[in-house]
């Protein structure tokens, strides 16, 4: 099977990252995440990312740059990152769907939380593709 898509979002304001604790499935809730989901067929990652953030979140989110690198997760699905902010008058952030609890993260507490394993590659490269959050 050709591979699938999973986007996540480095999600950054006044220099935190947010990250998402999944409350479902049951294997992976109380883990950490960039938030986003699948890419669906017919999109590109970067509006399946803007839709995700919407739903997941409740926020108008402005997808930029990807971050290289692709990690994978259980087959036939791979993790992409892309950086994103939140336009101009969005909402603030919720855990609308799919999480139970959100933190803005500063530079000294990136590693506080219990990241999902395969994140944790994931949220090391966005770090130092921002240069530091
Ligand atoms: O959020 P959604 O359920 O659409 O995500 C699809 C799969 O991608 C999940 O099963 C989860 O394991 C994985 N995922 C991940 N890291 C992320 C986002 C999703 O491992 N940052």
């Amino acid at each position: 099977m050709s591979e699938r898509i999973v986007v996540g979002a480095a999600l950054v304001e006044d220099g935190r990252l947010l990250a998402a604790r999944r409350s479902a499935p049951a294997e992976l809730a109380g883990r950490w995440e960039l938030p986003g989901g699948k890419v669906e067929p017919g999109e590109t990652a970067d509006a399946a990312l803007a839709r995700e953030l919407r739903e997941e979140l409740g926020v108008d989110a402005e997808v930029s740059g990807r971050v290289p690198g692709e990690w994978p997760l259980r087959a036939p699905y791979v993790l992409q990152v892309w950086t994103a902010r939140l336009r101009p008058g969005s909402a603030a952030p919720e855990p609308l769907q799919d999480h139970d609890a959100l933190r803005w993260l500063g530079p000294d507490e990136i590693w506080d939380v219990h990241w999902l394993d395969q994140d944790v590659p994931a949220v090391r490269q966005a770090l130092a593709h921002l240069g530091a959050v």
